[in-house]
């Protein structure tokens, strides 16, 4: 077992290690295709020999969404597990704050794609006004709608799942219009769901719904998560709309994780392929 002190040493060491994740056996084939018949070309890249596709190591992965090299991404991942801020992550990997900012939120992507909800949420994440798009400001003119969010437990795990068709404010209609727009709710209404979380647009503080559920055994398992949650939330002072759907599934990872250690899952997300929709 390599230490991570290791795995940082320089870029190839740590380069190696990711691509275990990527490739069995060191096996390389064609992100579009598949075949693993390529010809190498002098710069390192390949060239399928099926359907001339031109791609290197990393090529379709949500690691190659950003120029870090290998070992500044191990101690991106190192740090983001250890739960630090963007302003430290930064300071410590050596990299600027709004390249640290982008990373991590690549990361609570990565981790969102292999949520069972990736489906629904992802065209929605990635779609304008989302958490990777530059420059536009948020929610205009784009796809971006307010997504609700069902809580459940599950087989001793916390699910959050998007609720697809459903509006916050026909949910929570009477709490909605008492101003509580922005905030987290916890409501025990809807049927098909425990809780409900609901995200508007403003910044959000973590208020705690009049309606929180308690008294029934299934919801229990919740309450746990929702100190795990809320003490992670205040962190944030305050955390802009679009983003909170990806704290929300980094927190189910954790919490469904948390006696575990997270290194080596974070990295395996993080080589895992963008699906070809987004
Ligand atoms: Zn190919």
């Amino acid at each position: 077992m390599e230490t991570y002190e290791h795995l940082v040493k320089n870029e190839s060491t740590a380069r190696k290690y990711l691509l275990g994740f990527c490739f069995k056996n060191q096996q390389r084939f064609c992100p579009r295709c598949r075949s693993r018949s390529f010809t190498k070309l002098g710069d390192g890249r390949r060239r399928c020999k099926r359907c001339e596709y031109l791609y290197h190591d990393f090529s379709g992965r949500w690691i190659n969404l950003s120029r870090l090299a290998p070992d500044q991404w191990l101690r991106v991942v190192k740090l983001f597990e250890l739960e630090l801020p963007a302003s430290v992550i930064a300071r410590q990997a050596g990299v600027a704050y709004n390249t640290a900012h982008r990373v991590v939120t690549l990361l609570r992507m990565a981790i969102l794609a292999h949520g069972e909800d990736a489906p629904s949420l992802l065209p929605i994440m990635m779609g304008p006004g989302g958490p990777l798009s530059r420059g536009g400001r948020q929610g205009s003119g784009g796809s971006w709608e307010d997504p609700v969010f069902g809580l459940t437990s599950r087989d001793g795990e916390v699910v959050i799942q998007v609720i697809p068709g459903c509006k916050a404010e026909d949910l929570l209609g009477s709490a909605a219009e008492k101003g509580r727009h922005g905030n987290v709710l916890c409501a025990e209404r809807f049927e098909a769901y425990d809780s409900i979380l609901y995200s508007g647009f403003n910044h959000l503080a973590v208020g705690h719904g009049k309606n929180h559920p308690g008294g029934r055994d299934h919801v229990n398992g919740l309450e746990g998560f929702w100190s795990f949650a809320k003490e992670r939330l205040m962190r944030h002072h305050g955390i802009s709309g679009r983003f909170f759907p990806l704290y929300l599934k980094e927190l189910e990872f954790r919490y469904n994780h948390r006696q575990q250690a997270l290194f080596d899952q974070l990295c395996r997300f993080l080589c895992g392929f963008v699906p070809p929709s987004v």
